[in-house]
């Protein structure tokens, strides 16, 4: 599963599972950040309804971070395509919006902080 904070997919292991209004509500574990989250899981007829067709994961602040550590790294957009569950254009999109902006340089300051 996708992990909502450093945007990779990963083997979240689950930590706590129960019942939770005609749902399953699970408590998951990143193995690559150790991010906490919770998911709930639904049928399929209540997760085909209209609202949820088009399912839009946007960019957290952690997968913009991971997205210029793996780009920096010289890593093929295809493969951190592959590595975030995301396109090629998705990725070559966001890169490109980033730049545009300047925000980046900003992340690349984030990471080289942090290291
Ligand atoms: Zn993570």
């Amino acid at each position: 599963m996708k992990c909502p904070n450093c945007g990779l997919l990963t083997n979240s292991k689950v930590i706590d599972s129960r019942s939770h209004n005609r749902t399953v509500k699970r408590t998951r574990v990143c193995s690559e950040c150790s991010h906490r989250w919770i998911t709930y899981e639904v049928n399929k007829l209540e997760y085909d309804t209209p609202r949820n067709k088009h399912v839009y994961i946007g960019w957290s602040e952690g997968e913009l971070i991971t997205l210029v550590t793996l780009y920096e790294k010289g890593l093929k957009k295809a493969h951190i395509g592959r590595l975030l569950g995301r396109s090629r254009m998705s990725v070559s999109r966001q890169l490109d919006k980033l730049m545009a902006s300047g925000e980046y340089f900003s992340l690349l300051e984030t990471i080289k902080l942090k290291a």
